[in-house]
């Protein structure tokens, strides 16, 4: 078998596309574009680059967004006095504060202060918890995992019912991942670096969703026949062919999964597009929701 490719470029696209049509109608309309502000504490140079990538993709769909610089010194109160200043400004939907924080901030506290209404990155306590109940929506879902279940939406992969195993149980991909598998009516198992025989429960996977960072782990031994895999790894391993001298590669081989699996993410242009695309569609909801106000 060789797995179909989900093309996660082309589905952010569409997503993306949207995303612009929904802010020039609300221009039209007379409103304020959807406005975001970021927040990033420190130098961390792959933070910096994240942010970039989600103002230019802001740009690109006619979204207002305001970047905020703090040096790595800030004390807590700064961080938050400043969401607390964000939350009060009418020309800012979404507010998403740069994980991870430097040492010494408390991100939990942090987030804690972004008005749920405003919490685009869907990180608020709060916005979890009601992911994690029965019967309740949150106002906002994390990018990536949002990303993860759009894909699968979009290739019309059945969830209802389905083995679904998550290899990992971040607070970013993992869990959330596996509570919105949940939520689709999936039977869901999170795997993590303590999960005896993993090999044996990947192999259980009619979805199987990869999120642990480690170059190539799941092999295609690993794969259920038909399985769709959708892999949100991104590894950098040394390449001395490249200009840059390495590759970006995920937690799955592709080579071995795509002569097993269904469906199958690549990396890059996988899910990796899907969470830029996701964020602004979020933000776009953000706005929505001031508006009805
Ligand atoms: P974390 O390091 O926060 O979590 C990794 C998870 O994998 C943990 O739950 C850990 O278990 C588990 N794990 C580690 N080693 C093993 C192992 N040998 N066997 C089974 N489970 C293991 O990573 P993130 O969730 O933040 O990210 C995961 C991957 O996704 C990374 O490659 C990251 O770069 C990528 N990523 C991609 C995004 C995108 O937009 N495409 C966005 C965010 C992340 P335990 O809990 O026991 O420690």
């Amino acid at each position: 078998m060789t797995a179909k490719k989900i093309d996660g470029r082309a589905i952010a696209q569409e997503v993306r596309d949207a995303v612009k049509a929904d802010v020039a109608a609300m221009v039209a309309e007379g409103k304020k574009p959807p406005g975001l502000a970021t927040v990033l504490v420190g130098e961390d140079p792959a933070s910096q680059v994240y942010v970039r990538m989600k103002h230019r993709a802001c740009e690109e769909a006619g979204i207002r967004s305001i970047g905020h610089k703090l040096p790595a010194s800030s004390t807590q109160e700064e961080v938050e006095g400043l969401v607390k200043e964000l939350n009060e400004d009418s020309d800012v939907h979404g507010i998403l504060v740069q994980l991870p924080l430097p040492d010494g901030l408390d991100d939990e506290r942090i987030l804690r202060t972004i008005s749920i209404d405003k919490d685009v990155d869907g990180f608020h306590p709060l916005n979890i918890g009601r992911l994690a109940q029965k019967g309740r929506e949150p106002q906002f879902v994390p990018a990536t995992p949002f990303g993860v279940i759009h894909l699968l939406k979009h290739e019309g992969v059945e969830m209802e019912g389905a083995n679904a195993v998550v290899l990992g149980r971040s607070n970013i991909v993992g869990r959330p991942a596996a509570l919105l598998l949940l939520k689709e009516n999936a039977t869901v198992t999170i795997c993590h670096s303590r999960t005896r025989d993993l090999q044996e429960k990947s192999r259980q996977a009619d979805i199987l969703i990869a999120a642990v960072g480690i170059p190539e782990m799941v092999k295609g031994d690993w794969i259920k026949p038909g399985a769709a895999v959708i892999d949100v790894g991104v590894n950098r391993v040394d390449d001395d062919t490249k200009k840059r001298g390495y590759r970006l590669v995920g937690d799955v081989d592709y080579e071995e999964a795509k002569e097993v699996a269904g469906y199958l993410t690549p990396v890059p242009g996988g899910v990796g597009p899907m969470t830029i695309a996701m964020l602004l569609r979020n933000t776009v909801r953000a706005a929505k929701i001031a508006y009805e106000k």
